[in-house]
């Protein structure tokens, strides 16, 4: 298993570190943010570490990733209503944690605005 010894989430995937889980399969986990912006704020990480979705994540673990981006959809009771799916990838990005996650955000209205100011 490729870990980093560092890692927060690294750490939080393989249970070094308990967390508050609401999925998890052989490939990836997923737990709760601890400082939420919507009333569901889940965050997916692979198992395995990987800096960003940038860092040759396997086929496999990206499939694994949107699977389970599905079942907390449907446990959540946001597959309906809706939901955002967004990984952050370095500075611009603003990505503060350097282990590949996707924040699955739901359970209200989300804005419309995607980041700070104009994309001009
Ligand atoms: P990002 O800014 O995309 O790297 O997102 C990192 C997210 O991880 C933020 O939303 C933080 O609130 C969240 N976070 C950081 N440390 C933890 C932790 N130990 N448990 C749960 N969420 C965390
Ligand atoms: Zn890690």
């Amino acid at each position: 298993m490729a870990v980093k010894d560092d890692c927060i989430f690294c750490k939080i995937a393989n249970h070094q570190i308990e967390s508050n889980y609401v999925y998890e399969d052989d490939l990836v986990c997923a737990f709760r943010d601890m400082a939420p912006l919507a009333p569901t704020h889940v965050l997916v990480v692979p198992k395995d570490h990987y800096d960003s979705v940038l860092d040759d994540v396997p086929a496999e673990v990206l499939a694994a990733m949107a699977h389970a981006v599905g079942q907390i959809a449907k446990s959540e009771g946001i597959a309906e209503s809706g939901l955002r799916c967004v990984t952050n990838v370095g500075e611009d990005g603003g990505q503060t944690v350097r282990h590949f996650h996707v924040h699955v955000l739901g359970g209200r209205k989300l804005s419309a605005d995607m980041g700070e100011g104009s994309a001009r």
